[in-house]
């Protein structure tokens, strides 16, 4: 197909007249309109229909790759062929021979699922066009349309998705002036999970865009043509998706989402006047898929705005360093934060827990109700043992109701919606007359649509087939017209045998049978010898070697009903399973509440029984701003370790103990796991969740900052102090007196004396200018002095055993500053040779020599000594005189004998040798 001209209306407008000049009056090219585009193919005058059809598909597809369905195979042709070829390992052939031919790829249809998934998996959208009607109802070539486009964020296929998992589409709605970066610069983000339904829009601050992603993670972006954000985006590894600008025109939105909605305004989700750009995308969002699943998407059934006023802040930094989804090492969810935490047992349970986690809320008295839901379930213990027992036997019914109402259910779907029906109530009973208002709250949600669930018991068979062209899955009994046919099938298939018999005793030929062949169907073959024992009735069809075939009118009139009757059943089959989809999808607004309440139920059984099995405490959440947590433990490693080994600490911040904490101590010590402990604490209290601790008390914190570890930016080109600052930068530009900050070992990517005054400038600007809580873990022994200078600072540190030379870290958070760095000890327990460890205990005893002198700056660079030919040369210090050398000058050597000499010799040689 070759574009010969193509065209970009200027602006969105359904009423735009558009004249396009052609060549010639005659023009023989296919012109096609679409909002905003216009394009005109040359069709070319020697394709095939199908090829044409091929093409008008590949318009509706844009730039993905086109599956094209041809009889029991899919192919790809032209380019998508040769891609295709590329990525899936596919023979690369063509559909003719000629000079012209079109290089062609394909695979058989059933294997559809698994070529699809490495197709995304490898970053492409994917068209797939069916053939959709039946090729042998067809007249002529036969119908075939575009019935959806897959991409990465829009996938609802269960082979595709990992069922533990969010699969998030996003659009970032409205670019800022470059150059006006700042506070009102807001921009529109959404995001969607369709597999679920879940559908929130919010109006943002610029530099929070990447923060939300990484918190969202979608696996795709759209971003409107010529966004700054396409580049950038890309830079930081997300799969952008560029779409026309008219795609999010906020009349156009607001339109359609309230069409969607079936509202008059969108006043009642909450939207306000500065909305307009979260409106713009969520908008953007409904066009794409519009576009791309071409099927209702009931079950998109409201658009939450979301405020993160309610919700405490996490940026990206923290996000990822407090390995909260994810570990920084290897990028795993095992190890992470909400692996540890996840006790679910649906994978809708594990989806919501996850979503909790990543919107801790800022409301005190939501945070109690969840609380108060956990509370019941630890103590009443055999509830949540039945409950947990009963949530095992639910299906996805969130994901099963995506596949219902984009049309791509299966029996088995439908069979499963009606199982999990069945198990509700059982769940209603136990939740009724509870203490607590959420799970009330679950109860009164939860609706037993006892209609559908007999309906689709009373339909389809528990083990339904895949495709519902297959059959057999409608129960006997549901349907009288399909009872008969199924009857005639079977039963006329015995009856061709009863009336062979019948035949043989009639006719006294022992050996007539009845045949079958397609060129005349249903047949009696008689042998020559019986020629003349033929009834009037017979009618010769063929004769063959050994005899003659024949058809009576009786055989023709039940082959016809025999032959139909099972493909008649099959297709009736088809149009119940319709007339079932149709009953499930009126009903998925009661479906999808039911989905909630059963992964809200799992979650917080989930969180009870964490809390119970590990000895987690109900935290006091409030108002205040202090912080005390007695027995706090890290909640990975609590669990991760040997069992007993982790060595709890207590935390009080407050007026009386101070409100930023400096921690000094060794490396290896337990600095960053205890100010994570801290964060993460903090974290899970505010998403309702029990905590690793004897007691715990917290006032509510706008925002977590987490500032640990260096990470490895270098692939970005940034320096891994370069990002240190930047993450600090952010911190003191943005944390507020609400906040929690926690700061490990700053400054310590540049040299000493930069990276101290830097951390102790920053430690005086958190004190004196936002006043947050921080926990503050440094080696740099400088920093201790702060407590004298600042009313709200306190050292602490973290206590080391010293033991036969060796240091033993008891992990224990004490008052004070540690009094030495034991960086050399702790090199020892790492293996660095005797030798460095000898000289750098003598290196650092002339620093504090020098140090106690007076001495401030230790004779760093002295000049060049004459045997360095002129050249500087760097002595930190002088050699110390070798013990050796006293040695070799008292040695008598007029008095030792030549053996004696070269004994000692010999044992001095042994000193000198590198000690193992
Ligand atoms: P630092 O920040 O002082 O260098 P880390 O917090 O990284 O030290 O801790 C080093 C290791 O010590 C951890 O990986 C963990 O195995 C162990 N550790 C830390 N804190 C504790 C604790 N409270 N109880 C038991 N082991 C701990």
């Amino acid at each position: 197909m070759r574009k010969v001209c193509a065209g970009r209306i200027p602006h969105a407008c359904q009423d735009f007249t558009i004249e396009v000049a052609f060549p010639w009056p005659n023009c023989p090219h296919n012109l096609r309109l679409e909002l905003g585009k216009f394009y005109c193919y040359d069709v070319g005058m020697s394709k095939s229909p199908m090829m044409r059809q091929y093409d008008d598909a590949k318009l509706v597809c844009g730039d993905a790759l086109l599956l094209f369905r041809m009889g029991d195979f899919y192919e790809l042709f032209y380019k998508d062929a040769e891609t295709a070829a590329r990525t899936l390992g596919l023979t690369l052939t063509s559909r003719d021979k000629s000079e012209s031919a079109v290089p062609m790829a394909g695979f058989p249809y059933h294997q559809l699922d698994g070529y699809l998934a490495k197709l995304i998996a490898a970053g492409f959208r994917v068209g797939i066009c069916e053939q959709v009607e039946d090729p042998k109802l067809a007249k002529g070539i036969v119908k075939r349309e575009v019935t959806r486009i897959v991409s990465p964020g829009t996938l609802t296929d269960d082979a595709l998705l990992d069922p533990r998992q969010a699969n998030y589409l996003a659009m970032v709605c409205g670019d800022v002036p470059l150059d006006r970066p700042g506070d009102d610069a807001r921009i529109g983000l959404a995001w969607i999970e369709l597999s679920t339904g879940i559908f929130y829009a919010a109006t943002i601050r610029d530099e929070q865009l990447l923060d939300h992603l990484s918190r969202i993670a979608p696996r795709e972006v759209l971003c409107v043509e010529g966004s700054q954000w396409i580049a950038r985006l890309k830079a930081e590894a997300w799969m952008v998706t560029t779409r026309a600008v008219w795609t999010t025109a906020l009349d156009r939105s607001v339109d359609a989402l309230q069409k969607k909605f079936g509202t008059l305004t969108l006043d009642g989700f909450g939207f306000e006047p500065q909305d307009d750009a979260a409106l713009r995308a969520a908008g953007g969002i409904l066009e794409y898929l519009k576009e791309t699943q071409k099927s209702s998407l009931d079950h998109v059934d409201s658009l939450i705005p979301y405020r993160t006023v309610s919700t405490l802040e996490i940026d990206r930094a923290t996000w990822r360093s407090l390995e909260i989804a994810r570990t920084i090492r290897d990028n795993s969810r095992i190890g992470s934060l909400i692996n540890v935490v996840d006790r679910c047992v649906t994978a809708m349970g594990s989806r919501k827990l996850a979503l909790w986690f990543s919107q801790p809320l800022t409301d005190v008295e939501r945070i109690r109700q969840r609380q108060d839901a956990i509370e019941e379930l630890v103590d009443d213990g055999r509830s949540r043992a039945e409950l947990r027992e009963w949530l095992k036997s639910v299906y996805d019914l969130e994901r099963l109701l995506a596949r219902v109402t984009t049309q791509r259910a299966t029996p088995r779907d439908l069979a499963f919606i009606g199982q999990t029906l069945a198990t509700l109530p059982k769940f209603k009973s136990k939740l009724a007359a509870r203490n607590s208002d959420l799970l009330n709250r679950l109860d009164a949600d939860l609706d037993l649509a006892s209609e559908l669930q007999e309906k689709l018991q009373a339909a389809i068979v528990p083990n339904a087939p895949l495709s519902p062209r297959d059959g057999g899955f409608i129960v006997d009994g549901f349907d009288l017209r399909l009872d008969e046919l199924r009857e005639l099938a079977a039963g006329g298939k015995q009856w061709i045998a009863n009336y062979q018999q019948q035949v043989q005793r009639e006719t006294g030929i022992a050996n007539v049978k009845v045949g079958f062949n397609k060129v005349f169907g249903y047949y009696l073959e008689v042998t020559n010898t019986h020629r003349d024992k033929l009834p009037p009735e017979f009618i010769r069809k063929q004769t063959i070697k050994s005899g003659e075939r024949f058809i009576t009118p009786e055989l023709k009139v039940y082959e016809e009903k025999v032959l139909t009757a099972d493909e008649t059943a099959k297709q009736l089959e088809c149009e119940l399973f319709g007339e079932l989809r149709a009953l499930v999808q009126a009903h998925t607004h009661r479906l999808k509440q039911n989905a909630e309440v059963l992964a809200t139920l799992d979650v917080v059984c989930g969180l009870a029984e964490l809390a119970e099995r590990h000895k987690y405490c109900r935290p006091i959440v409030d108002n205040d701003r202090g912080i005390h947590i007695v027995d706090g433990r890290h909640p990975v490693l609590d669990i991760s370790e040997t069992l007993g080994t982790f060595v709890p600490n207590d935390t009080q911040i407050d007026e009386e103990h101070g409100w930023i904490h400096l921690i000094t101590g060794p490396n290896m010590s337990g600095k960053s796991t205890y100010i994570r402990q801290v964060a993460l604490i903090t974290l899970m209290a505010q998403v309702g969740s029990f905590v690793p601790a004897k007691s715990c008390r917290l006032g509510v914190v706008d925002r977590i900052f987490a500032r640990v570890g260096a990470s490895d930016e270098l692939s970005k080109g940034q320096s891994t102090f370069m990002v240190e600052m930047a993450e600090s930068a952010r911190i003191l530009n943005t944390a507020t007196a609400a906040s929690l900050v926690i700061l490990d070992e700053i400054g310590r990517g540049t040299s000493t004396y930069d990276g101290v005054s830097l951390a102790w400038a920053m430690v005086e600007f958190l004190h004196d200018q936002i006043g947050c809580r921080t926990l503050f873990a440094t080696h740099y022994h400088e920093l201790t002095e702060l407590e004298k200078a600042l009313s709200g600072a306190r050292n602490f540190n973290v206590s080391v055993h010293e033991w036969q030379d060796t240091v033993v870290f008891l992990h224990k958070i004490v008052a004070g500053a540690a009094n030495k760095s034991w960086g050399i000890h702790v090199a020892k327990l790492a293996g660095i040779p005797n030798w460095v460890q000898q000289r750098a205990d003598q290196i650092l005893s002339k620093l504090e020599t020098d140090q106690n002198s007076g001495v401030h700056s230790p004779d760093v660079a002295t000049a060049a000594s004459a045997s360095s030919g002129g050249k500087i040369q760097l002595t930190l210090f002088e050699y110390s005189r070798h013990p050796l050398l006293d040695k070799i000058q008292r040695f008598d050597t007029d008095r030792a004998t030549p053996l004696k000499a070269l004994q000692t010799i010999e044992a001095w040689k042994a000193e000198l040798a590198p000690k193992k």
